[in-house]
């Protein structure tokens, strides 16, 4: 089965995130589940910044998609992150945009406001379940 996370935290720094990484780490290994996609719902650091960490301690050969709302490019914190996951699938999502992995069907919503490039995601219901909207900051 597959898992897709929305947003990392910050970098881990001196071991301070570090229980985080390795939390979802751990998580993911003790559930047979692998990670098809990182959505992240903006750039800020808090919710960017560890990537390459989360990246590095799967040992990630092939993350199907580690998705922006909207590429900056001209961010430092954004341009520090991208330099460091070369090589991984980086889409540049639109409003509307469908993510679709494994049965698990995701929705982007452009929301600007707290950030000129901030999406949320909503979770499409399967059958009776409810929408759920993951809204970043
Ligand atoms: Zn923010």
């Amino acid at each position: 089965m597959i898992a897709i996370t929305i947003d990392c935290g910050a970098e881990a720094v001196g071991g301070q995130n570090d229980n985080f990484v390795n939390s979802v780490v751990d998580y993911l290994n003790a559930n047979e589940l692998s990670l098809s996609h990182i959505l992240v719902t903006h750039y800020h650091y808090d919710h960017l910044g560890a990537v390459p960490a989360l990246l590095k301690a799967l040992k990630a050969e092939k993350v199907e998609g580690c998705i922006i709302a909207k590429k900056l490019y001209d961010h430092p914190w954004e341009k520090e992150v991208f330099d460091q996951i070369k090589g991984f699938t980086i889409k540049d999502l639109s409003d509307g945009d469908i993510i679709e992995s494994d049965g698990i069907k995701i929705s982007s919503v452009f929301t600007p406001g707290h950030c000129p490039d901030h999406m949320c995601y909503l979770l499409q219901p399967q059958g009776a379940e409810p929408y759920v909207l993951f809204s970043g900051d």
